[in-house]
């Protein structure tokens, strides 16, 4: 029997939504990153004019905001909507970038985004790309897939990436803003980015991105 639930985690940069989303759409499942949902949140707090460090005021937006999914790409990846709004193409913005690590250690943050990542969870046939989605948002997953790549070469896809969507970077400052905030999301002390104790893990380094999903897809077909 296939899986209900398909957890993805992994570091910044290691293909967990091209993954994530590929394989949702072989399987007829939709695809959810949560990283998307992290970032609109931090969107709506530099709009508010909180300042960053004033986690109070942070949870008190964050329990007045409305969440919600809309399906994009044919229906099958679902985006965060923010008080009914898609606000998807600002979120990669390097003031983002640099903001949503930081918000998102805040505890009272985590626990209004992982009730919502849970509500949409029930809806079953979902694949859900994060940090913490096998150990504290669907525990219960019936597979959990941690991907891994060197720092170097995420930096490298990152930057590719980056290059085709005409920004004007450099592999050394994507080279830093990845391990910068790779070292919040593994040393923070809710939820840090690790993998459950029941996940398999694949070494993405050496493969294509389409042997990564066909190893995914047969994980998920042979569970
Ligand atoms: O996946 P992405 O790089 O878009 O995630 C942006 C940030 O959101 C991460 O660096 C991390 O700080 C946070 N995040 C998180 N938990 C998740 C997904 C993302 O803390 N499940």
């Amino acid at each position: 029997m296939k899986p209900q639930l398909i957890a993805i985690d992994g570091p910044v940069a290691v293909g967990k939504s091209s993954v994530g989303s590929l394989l949702a759409r072989r399987l007829g499942y939709v695809f959810f990153d949560t990283g998307m949902m992290y970032r609109a949140f931090t969107w709506k707090v530099l709009k508010s004019g909180i300042s960053p460090k004033d986690e109070d005021k942070i949870c008190q937006l964050a329990n007045t905001t409305k969440f919600d999914f809309a399906p994009i790409k044919s229906g099958w990846c679902l985006s965060p909507l923010i008080d009914d709004k898609d606000i998807s193409s600002k979120l990669l913005h390097p003031e983002i970038e640099e903001r949503v690590s930081l918000i998102s250690r805040i505890a009272g943050i985590r626990q209004v985004l992982v009730s919502e990542q849970r509500k949409l969870a029930q809806r079953g046939k979902v694949v859900m790309a994060g940090r913490d989605i096998g150990t504290v948002v669907l525990p219960w997953a019936e597979l959990k897939i941690f991907l891994t790549a060197s720092t170097e070469e995420r930096a490298r896809r990152r930057y590719k990436e980056l290059l085709e969507r005409g920004e004007n970077t450099s592999l050394e400052t994507v080279l830093a803003d990845l391990k910068k905030r790779d070292e919040i999301d593994i040393n923070r002390t809710i939820s840090p980015l690790k993998p459950a104790e029941d996940a398999i893990i694949i070494d993405t380094e050496n493969f294509s991105l389409e042997q990564v999903i066909d190893k995914t897809y047969a994980l998920a077909v042979n569970l």
